[in-house]
């Protein structure tokens, strides 16, 4: 396990790459948007919207949206910069959070005509809850969904526009399959990368096939009939969360975590509330079981949260190495105490099982123990 020697991400992110110099793609990548002509592009999308906004009325585009300040951000400049007329929609989370709560009736003040769509509980707890068991992913189906609904929704009202943020292979390291597709999301990518399994598999005594609808990707053939197109929003504008974060801050009424306190330092970050295991406050705090999941990905890759935000910030020239290196030091792999009681009822896990489950997806490579506890082979540096 070898750390990227300009942010802190490990070669144990799925599919990221470092190059001679031991530096990853997400790094280079970071370099090559400094040399970007943003002006161009945003003239660029500009022509892309005059010929895709609705000249009678009705909806003209989709944006998949979390309540966060990303999706937000990209709904709120389409809406009130670029005069088009979006449809947001939701996939509901799967235990919201007070603060999500907040900024999800905050925005939609704004004015929005919104989709909310619930997935069935008990059919999703069992499904979240078998990922879990099996994956070490809790969120294996929720994504499923979030990837399937805006596309399925499109598709039956007849909306061809779709945007979503930012590319995450390019933007954070991992396989650029074509340089078109950092700008159009590729279907082929979709069912390789992102959602990598089939929703058919999951059939048992438990689930039927019936039950599978919401997770099922529409067909290509009704994709092309209506014409979805999914854009990416971080390849007409430079990508940055930080700045997506100021943005709400100013423009509607986001809230951030409102417990415990940070010692990342930035203008606009209140020192009040941060999300266990990470240094922000106010990113991905929608939904109880995020801090799972991070925590999950920590055990299984030996990288949690703090390295990802904190990578993330260093990418961006937010923050330095060192000053990301000392606050993930303090927080990575720090234990989301908070939403765990939550996350077990809701999973109806008992606490045993859930600590067999963590213990069954530490690999030797990652993990050693030393005096009876597991610490980091190879810890960050
Ligand atoms: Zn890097």
């Amino acid at each position: 396990m070898r750390y990227c020697k300009k942010c802190l991400m490990p070669d144990t992110r799925p599919r990221i790459i470092f190059n001679k110099d031991g530096v990853c793609n997400a790094c280079e990548y970071a370099e090559q948007k400094k040399r970007i002509d943003w002006e161009a592009r945003r003239r660029e999308f500009e022509k892309m919207l005059d010929s895709c906004r609705s000249k009678d009325g009705y909806w003209d585009c989709i944006v998949p949206w979390s309540s966060g300040k990303d999706s937000s951000t990209i709904a709120y400049k389409l809406k009130f910069e670029f005069r088009m007329n979006p449809l947001l929609v939701t996939v509901a989370p799967q235990v919201q959070t007070e603060e999500g709560r907040h900024n999800q009736q905050a925005f939609l003040d704004l004015g929005f005509d919104h989709i909310l769509f619930t997935l069935n509980p008990k059919v999703h707890r069992k499904l979240a809850r078998k990922h879990f068991i099996q994956c070490g992913d809790p969120w294996l189906a929720w994504t499923q969904a979030v990837n399937s609904i805006p596309v399925k929704v499109a598709t039956a009202l007849k909306i061809p526009n779709v945007f979503y943020a930012e590319h995450g292979e390019t933007e954070y390291g991992g396989k650029v399959l074509s340089k078109k597709h950092q700008k159009e999301r590729d279907l082929a990518e979709v069912y390789q990368i992102m959602i990598g399994q089939d929703p058919k598999e999951w059939i048992d005594d438990e689930i039927s096939l019936n039950d599978l609808a919401p997770y099922m990707y529409p067909n290509r053939g009704d994709i092309e009939r209506v014409g979805v197109k999914a854009h990416y929003f971080g390849y007409y504008f430079r990508w940055n969360a930080y700045e997506n974060y100021l943005y709400a801050k100013k423009n509607w009424d986001f809230m951030t975590v409102q417990e415990g306190e940070t010692e990342l330092d930035l203008p606009g970050v209140p020192k009040k509330g941060r999300t266990q295991g990470t240094l922000t406050n106010y990113d991905s705090i929608d939904d109880k079981l995020d801090n799972i999941y991070y925590y999950l990905q920590y055990i299984k890759f030996g990288f949690g949260r703090a390295v990802r935000d904190a990578s993330r910030l260093i990418q961006n020239g937010v923050i330095t190495r060192q000053t990301g290196l000392e606050l993930a030091k303090k927080y990575d792999g720090e234990f989301p105490s908070r939403t765990f009681e939550d996350f077990l009822q809701w999973m109806e896990l008992s606490e045993g099982e859930f600590w067999k489950v963590v213990d069954s997806f530490r690999k030797p490579e990652i993990w050693e123990k030393k005096k009876g506890e597991w610490v980091l082979r190879y810890p960050l540096q």
